[in-house]
């Protein structure tokens, strides 16, 4: 061979440029990594997904006609991605080592070292070819250690792409956000129309042995079968399913929470994350054919195509920017000084608050919560009780079968955590007890009251919210959009305040009680 070329876990883009000609002396490398499967303990559906992805990648390669070395947990055992790369170049006397770029700044930096060493033969990296912003451009809409507002960013990649604009620079339906028509709880007559998710039914017998003889530590559960795609075709099926049945309903039950559905994990939700992450499936292609999808049917309104596609367009891409533009500085924020350990329950879901029980253990059982789950149910109460960061990020990072750094990070730490100060939130995505039971039907069921602030069966978020509103007010109160906030707690009575604040400090005081 004369060149190798290296394809990492989340690298499996099938159109890549890479594979559209066959070249006998271009040696593929796929390799199941050791630090790869332990940099945190991660869910064993992520494990199975991205292993069993690689697999059928290099199943699919090798039929086309491609050179594919494949190395399970069995071969590398001991060695670093670089020592991997270097062996298997050395031993094929290879001239080339071609890399596509990583997603993650920890693989760049071991990437960087590859580069720099003198005595290898030539390495170069060239593009993943996923995203719709060039890497190259990210400087040109982001700042460092800066704020950058989502809803900027992403009028200006509609623009661009001229993704749903009705000409002269106009978005379709004349609104740019129909974010006010996306939050609608679901109702008794609603639950029954949920549909069932589509799930796959991927035998993973001989990775959870090869996961267990390796004793790689996990968490979760899993099946025998693993329900999420893992090839470009189950992932062009998931996203078929998706426009067909979900699509319709997607932008206005998006915040919305049940516990009383079959279907409360999925709800109208694409479950594509994964197969975008690995890159089974290109964003474009996502976008494109939901919105070929809306353009045919009357039931899809413009508030759905414009929900989903902000999520896409806007908030992955706008991710991934905030996060290489701040990083490796991004991993360090911590302004509001969080340093309380993350409790027990977020590993088991054994807790009496009923909301949080429903969404650790969806995500234990599934490895997946949906966005407002992860943002206002786990988030919020990391962000309310002040978890130390780190252990919040270790968490996020672990457990879902979609969490890449470069897209868990600045949504955990950033957006949910407010530990960047507001580079990416205006305001601390703080509440109590009354959203989640707006957009929820948790608190029915809950052994805590959601009416009450101060008794022992108050909801903890109630008086949660007060006490990191109080502890926090010099920083949070500047912004205009929440000093309507503190005004409601002025109004009340010393004796309420003080009785609020004393039950919240109880919570902390006993949080692995609650
Ligand atoms: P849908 O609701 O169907 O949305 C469609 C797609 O939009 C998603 O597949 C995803 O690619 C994209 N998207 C939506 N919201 C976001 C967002 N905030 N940031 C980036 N992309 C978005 N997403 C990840 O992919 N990996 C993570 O590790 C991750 N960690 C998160 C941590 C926290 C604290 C929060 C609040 C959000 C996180 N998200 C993460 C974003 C979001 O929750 C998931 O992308 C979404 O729940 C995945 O499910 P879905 O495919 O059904 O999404």
């Amino acid at each position: 061979y004369h060149t190798l070329r290296v394809i990492l876990g989340d690298q499996l883009n099938a159109a890549h440029s890479w594979f559209q000609k066959r070249d006998q002396g271009i040696l593929y490398l796929i390799a199941e990594l050791h630090p790869e499967a332990t940099y945190v303990t991660h869910h064993i559906q992520k494990l199975c997904a991205f292993f069993l992805s690689m697999e059928r990648f290099s199943e699919a390669l090798k039929d086309h006609g491609h050179q594919v070395c494949y190395l399970t947990l069995d071969d590398t055992q001991g060695q670093t991605l670089d020592e991997i790369i270097l062996t298997l170049a050395s031993q094929h006397k290879v001239q080339h080592i071609e890399l596509q770029r990583p997603d993650e700044y920890r693989v760049f930096k071991q990437y960087q070292t590859l580069i720099t060493q003198q005595s290898v033969p030539s390495v170069h990296m060239v593009d993943s070819e996923h995203f719709l912003l060039p890497f190259h451009e990210i400087p040109h809409y982001f700042q460092a250690n800066h704020p950058v507002r989502m809803e900027h960013f992403y009028r200006r990649m509609r623009q661009r792409f001229n993704v749903l604009m009705a000409g002269e620079g106009q978005p379709e339906g004349g609104k740019w956000n129909f974010d006010s028509h996306n939050r609608n709880k679901l109702k008794e007559h609603d639950l029954g129309n949920i549909p069932a998710p589509l799930c796959f039914q991927h035998d993973v017998t001989h990775l959870l042995e090869r996961i267990e003889r390796h004793d790689i530590a996990s968490l979760g559960t899993v099946e025998a079968n693993l329900a999420w795609p893992v090839t470009s075709q189950d992932a062009l099926n998931l996203l078929a399913f998706f426009c067909e049945h979900l699509l319709p309903n997607f932008g206005r039950f998006q915040d919305a929470m049940t516990h009383r559905s079959p279907h409360s994990w999925s709800l109208y939700h694409s479950r594509l994350s994964f197969a975008l992450n690995s890159k089974l499936i290109s964003p474009k292609h996502v976008i494109k054919a939901a919105i070929t999808q809306y353009e045919r049917n009357d039931a899809i309104d413009i508030a759905q195509i414009e929900g989903f596609v902000r999520q896409i367009l806007g908030w992955r891409e706008y991710m991934r920017g905030m996060y290489w533009i701040n990083m490796p500085n991004y991993r360090q924020q911590n302004v509001l000084k969080a340093e309380r350990d993350l409790p027990r329950y977020f590993w088991h879901g054994h807790t009496k608050m009923h909301c949080l029980a429903s969404a650790i253990g969806q995500s234990l059982h599934y490895a997946y919560a949906h966005h407002i789950q992860r943002l206002m149910v786990t988030g919020n109460f990391c962000l309310l009780t002040g978890i130390q960061p780190d252990q919040v990020d270790e968490w996020y990072l672990g457990i879902y079968i979609d969490a890449l750094e470069w897209v868990e990070l600045p949504n955990t730490r950033g957006m949910s955590q407010f530990a960047d100060g507001g580079w990416i939130a205006s305001k601390p995505y703080a509440a109590s007890g009354s959203y989640t039971q707006k957009m929820s039907d948790y608190c029915n069921n809950c052994h805590y009251n959601v009416k009450e602030k101060v008794s022992e069966k108050a909801c903890p978020f109630n008086s949660l919210y007060w006490h990191f509103m109080i502890k926090h007010r010099s920083r949070i109160a500047t912004n205009p959009r929440i000093g309507m906030i503190y005004g409601n707690w002025d109004k009340q009575s010393k004796e309420q305040k003080h009785a609020i604040l004393a039950r919240a400090e109880w919570c902390l005081d006993h949080i692995e009680a609650l």
